[in-house]
């Protein structure tokens, strides 16, 4: 198979989807790695390195496309994108099919067999394929540097001989993937951590990293089978905002990342509540994108408000953009070995995981939400 790396064209988008340490397992199974030139250098990943590694440089996205059986992307294509790609093509790669019916469109009349990275099902056999959680982890680390270069105080405990700092003390709302690693983070450089989430399985996880989990009576069904979290009630969300406000005057950083899947990020920090920080504190909304969990987040943007920094990161990955590449790069890598574990292998359609993240298939849709999706488009 000939297989296409093209240079990732959306705006402050830095990642690439494959690294070369991944090329000699293709190579040995007589794939060809075709990689656009320049499409590492922002992940600090050169032509020279590729090609060194095996594959060959192609100068410009439609000559690549032209040839790629197969194409690696992190981003969605643009339609022009999409529409480069061969006739039969498989894509592999980010497709945010809710918000890009035009390029599934594209897809399903250019017969391409689309693979979605963000809809790899969340089951313990496909975690080395799940991109959501790479770059989750990623985030959440890089959300606690952000705070921890704005706030004007110092995370560790130091006795100096000019006198004691007492460690900075944050709090986490939502302990899942980028909310352990924020407490990681924070544990490494020395913090205070609290945290709270709702499913019951997070406690013992908040306190295995050192932390304090915010005791409060949680709710009895706050778990998909899925292991996700469930909309809560509007009273229990009430109790949490309580538990939340009386621990606010006490914290120097907030990180919040609660998310509900498929729903608004739930509002757990009112414009009031804001007002409970100490002034200087800094809030770093990780749900910015899905409508915060700050009422004063604004995504994309950082608002001050009677002196505390309310920060709403969007694509924060793109901001790491040699790990979260790695990571992304494995996890497409490990999702197309699984498709073709020998190079005449073909997918199984009926495995769970292919079910989950195949969208497009011979020039129809084959998962039933996006299918609905397009229906309306
Ligand atoms: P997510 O990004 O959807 O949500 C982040 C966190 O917000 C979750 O921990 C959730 O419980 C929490 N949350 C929701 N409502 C909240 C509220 N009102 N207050 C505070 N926190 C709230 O979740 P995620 O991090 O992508 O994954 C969550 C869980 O999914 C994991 O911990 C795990 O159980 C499961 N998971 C499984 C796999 C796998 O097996 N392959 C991979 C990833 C995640």
């Amino acid at each position: 198979m000939k297989i296409g790396i093209p240079k990732e064209t959306a705006a402050g988008e830095t990642r690439v989807a494959f690294i070369p340490a991944l090329a000699g397992a293709l190579l040995r199974d007589q794939h060809e790695i075709l990689v656009e030139s320049g499409a590492g250098l922002r992940a600090g990943v050169s032509d020279a390195q590729y090609a060194a590694a095996g594959a060959k440089i192609v100068g410009a996205a439609p000559e690549l496309y032209a040839a790629a059986d197969l194409v690696f992307k992190v981003q969605p294509p643009s339609v022009a994108e999409a529409g480069l790609l061969r006739e039969g093509a498989v894509y592999i790669g980010f497709l945010a099919p809710f918000s890009n019916a035009p390029v599934l469109q594209v897809f399903v009349r250019r017969r391409v067999t689309g693979y979605a990275m963000e809809f790899i099902p969340r089951i313990t056999r496909a975690q080395s394929m799940d991109a959501l959680s790479s770059q989750a982890t990623v985030a959440g680390y890089q959300a606690v540097l952000i705070a921890a270069g704005r706030l004007g105080k110092m995370f560790p405990l130091l006795m100096t001989a000019a006198g004691t700092v007492t460690p900075a003390t944050v709090l986490v709302l939502g302990a899942g993937v980028a909310g352990l690693q924020a407490i990681a983070t924070a544990k490494r450089l020395g913090a205070r951590v609290e945290a709270f989430d709702p499913r019951p399985a997070v406690r013992e996880q908040v306190k295995s990293l050192g932390a304090l989990f915010v005791e409060m009576e949680l709710p009895k069904d706050a778990e998909t089978a899925g292991g996700y979290a469930k909309e809560l009630s509007p009273e229990f969300i009430q109790k949490e905002m309580e538990a939340i406000g009386a621990r606010l005057p006490k914290v120097d950083v907030v990180i919040s990342t609660a998310q509900v899947f498929g729903r608004p990020a739930p509002r757990l920090v009112t414009r009031e509540m804001v007002g409970l920080l100490r002034p200087g504190a800094v809030l770093v909304d990780l749900a910015a994108e899905q409508g915060g969990n700050c009422e004063l987040t604004r995504a994309g943007e950082t608002v001050v408000h009677g002196g505390v920094t309310i920060i709403g990161p969007v694509g924060l990955p793109a901001s790491v953009p040699a790990d979260a590449s790695a990571l992304y790069a494995r996890n497409c890598f490990n999702l197309f070995r699984h498709l073709y574990p020998r190079p005449d292998a073909q997918p199984d359609p009926a495995d769970e995981i292919v079910r989950g993240a195949c969208l497009t298939r011979g020039g129809e849709v084959v998962n039933d939400a996006v299918r609905k999706l397009l229906g309306r488009a």
